[in-house]
This record gives structure tokens, sequence and C-alpha cells, in this order.
């Protein structure tokens, strides 16, 4: 997994810092159109394209997660999520400023429509601007699926049925034993052939959630877990390159594959000291929603791994274009999905789809209350791997009787 970093950068100086690939139609990099706002013209396209246009978005909103519904003219719909946590506030923010970007158009239009929404909220840029988004674009890219009878994942050319899971840790305040233990116990009983694990303090400035947590738990669990089992830790911010290097050692010593998030997230510089010192994989990204802070990223190769959130990045047109520029840089891709809300179905949708999908895709093995009677089938490992909601759409219903016990608002 880990890539030749001396060549890609070798590659980047020939040319000058861009992007060594040549788009198929027009002028620029892939980067940059990934990135790039689409109406440099200054024509709207949508006012050239025929068909049904987006008549309503509804948010229904529930405790931390809020699920959206697109209509159109026609009658058509498709379901999506805003970006959990605070989605209420996501949702005052979807009515306000996301939703005149998209209504009296075209969800043929979506890629186009995504970048107007954002130049048109360009004084208020990304976070909560695209944790709404994201529920605009998801529940689009479900009503495309539902008109043409095919899920995300085959509109997106995807064929995989199944995706390896890796089951993830949230938790820091467990001993490192009974993690080892719990672990041991979903090895067994559902097949998982890799896990995550939290290290260090979240933003903890070096410091651990209890002196020598660390250096115990990781020796711990790679013991238990056996040497065939894949073993991944996320730092969550908690380090200075100095004790990252360090602490990137003991995992070396314990076959870790993945160092995620080592550095506080938005020290690109820091994070690539990293990555360039250690060979353990550094993976990152799950907090950035800004493409050009992505394509920085990944042009001076801070981390070896890409892990774009799909609702945090602003939905799956945004994240499928930070995939693109980690493919052109030879990195995987290995989406933010920390819980069992809709967002774990989009990334398997994806990851089914797109040629540089990472090993695994994530899997919360915490039992979450928010998300257990959200939607159907409900998302299951068996033999360490997750199946792709068949069907047209993301291939799962959410359940009405969720939506009937959630704070419904509309915009038309
Ligand atoms: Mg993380």
């Amino acid at each position: 997994m880990k890539v030749d970093r001396r060549g890609f950068l070798k590659t980047l100086s020939m040319l000058g810092a861009a992007v060594p690939v040549t788009m198929k139609q027009g002028s620029g990099t892939a980067s940059e159109a990934a990135t790039r706002q689409t109406n440099a013209d200054g024509e709207k396209p949508t006012d050239r394209t025929a068909g049904p246009r987006i008549k309503s978005i509804e948010t229904f909103t529930r405790g931390p997660v809020g699920i959206v519904r697109v209509c159109t003219e026609d009658g058509a719909e498709g379901y999506g999520q805003i970006a959990p946590f605070n989605a209420d506030i996501s949702a005052t923010v979807l009515h306000r400023q996301i939703a005149p970007s998209f209504l009296g158009r075209n969800p043929d239009d979506l890629d186009v429509l995504v970048d107007q929404c954002i130049e048109a909220n360009y004084k208020f840029p990304w976070s909560y601007v695209c944790r709404a988004l994201a529920g605009v674009d998801t529940a689009i890219w479900d009503l495309r699926g539902k008109r043409e009878g095919k899920s995300v994942c085959e509109l997106l050319g995807g064929k995989r049925r199944a995706i390896p899971a890796y089951g993830s840790s949230m938790r820091r305040d467990i001993k490192p034993a009974e993690e080892a233990e719990r672990l041991v116990r979903l090895r067994d009983a559902k097949g998982f052939r890799a896990f995550k694990i939290r290290i260090g303090k979240v933003c903890g400035h070096d410091h651990d959630e209890w002196p020598g947590r660390t250096e115990e738990l990781v020796p711990t669990v790679r013991k238990a877990i056996g040497n065939d089992v894949s073993l991944l830790v996320d730092g969550n911010s908690c380090y200075t390159p100095r004790k990252a290097i360090e602490v990137g050692k003991l995992l070396e010593d314990n076959a870790v594959c993945h160092f995620e998030e080592p550095c506080p997230y938005w020290e690109l510089e820091w994070t690539a000291e990293v990555a360039a010192a250690l060979n353990v994989p550094v993976a990152g990204g799950e907090q950035d929603n800004d493409l050009a802070q992505w394509r920085r990223m990944i042009l001076m190769h801070a981390v070896d791994i890409v892990q774009p959130d799909l609702c945090y990045v602003g939905g799956i047109t945004r994240a499928l274009r930070v995939a693109a520029m980690a493919a052109e840089a030879g990195l995987p891709c290995v989406p933010h999905s920390a819980n069992l809300s809709l967002v774990t179905v989009f990334t398997l949708h994806m990851l089914a789809a797109i040629p540089n999908a990472g090993p695994h895709v994530e899997f919360s093995i915490e039992p979450t209350s928010w998300t257990s009677d959200m939607y159907q089938p409900a998302l299951e490992v068996r033999d360490g791997t997750v199946a792709v909601p068949q069907g047209p759409g993301w291939g799962v219903t959410v359940n009405p009787a969720w939506l009937a016990a959630a704070e419904r608002q509309v915009s038309e």
C-alpha cells in the first residue's frame, strides 16, 4: 500500500507542480476540473436542459441526524442524509442557504448545481454548507437511481457486491485488555479481518487518555487478534510531528497498516513530515471539505491514504472528485464512515465503483440508538464483509415511522 513518495515528488517537480494527468476533454488538469467552479462561461446549464425540475426539498431531523427528501415536478423522489451531528443547524442552513440553488433546477445538472451552491455561499465556506449540501446531493443520487432502475453503485459503473469491513472502535475510555477481548469476540463472531483502535487523546497535545495507554493498547490488541488480522489506529489530531514519529515506530513494530490523523488535521506540513518519516501509511482527511485543500494535501503528499467523509465533504459528487484526485496520485481512498447512519450506505456504493478503493470500509462496532431504526435492511457484517445494498438508488428504505417522529421542514 505504501506508495513511492520520491517518485511522486520527482514527477511533480518535473511538471512544475501541475498534476501529471491530462484531461480527456477541454483544457487543464483533471485536478483543476475537480476543484474549479464549472460555470465559468456565466451561463446556467440548467437553462439549456429539458426534464422535470426540483419541486420540493424536505428535511426530517431527529436527534443528531437528518434525512432529506427531494421531489421533482413529475412526482419522482429520492432520499439522502445531512451529515450527522447538529443536524438541526444543518437543516436550517439547508432551507435558507442551500435549497435556493436547487429548487426549480434540473437534477441531471447536479455537478454544476453543487458548484453553484458553493459559490452562492462563498461567504460561509465549508462546514455547515457542505453538511447540508450532502443531504440534497445524496437525495438527488437516490432519485436518479430510482428513475433509471439502477443502484447508485451501478450509476457509477460499479459492479462489486460486497466490501470487506474493518471493525472501528470509537472508544478511548476502554482498558487495553477489554478492547482486545471485544475485538477477538467480533473477529470470531463476524469474521472481521481488520480493526481500528484509538490511540492518544483527541486534539491531545501529545497527551494520552491516561499515561501509558497507547503503549499498552497497541501490543495487547496485536497479540490478541493475531498477525493475520489488519490493525489500524486513529490519533484524532493528537500529536506533534516529533511525538507522532515516536509513536509511529511503536506502530511499525506492531505491524499497524494505517496511522490516521496523527497530527492536528489542519497542520498539513506536520502530517506530511510524519508521512515522510514513517513506513506505516498515514491516513487522513475526514474533516476536510474544501476541494482546494484536498488538492494541496494530495500534491504535497501529506497522506498516503485519503479519507473523505461523504457527508462532511458535501455529498457523493464532491467525494468522487476527491477520490479522482487521489487516483491520479496513485493513492487509495478509504472514506470516513464512523457510524451506521446512511453515510455507510453511501460509502459502500462509492467504494464498489471507484478504481482506487482501499481494501475495506469503515464499520462502527459501537451500538448507536439513533441509527438503529432509520432504514432497512440494516447493514450487517458476515464473513468480514458487508453487502452493497441492492435495488434502485441507495437500495435501502427509510423507515416511515422514523420520518413520522422527526421534525419536518419543507422548501418549495
Ligand atoms: Mg478518524
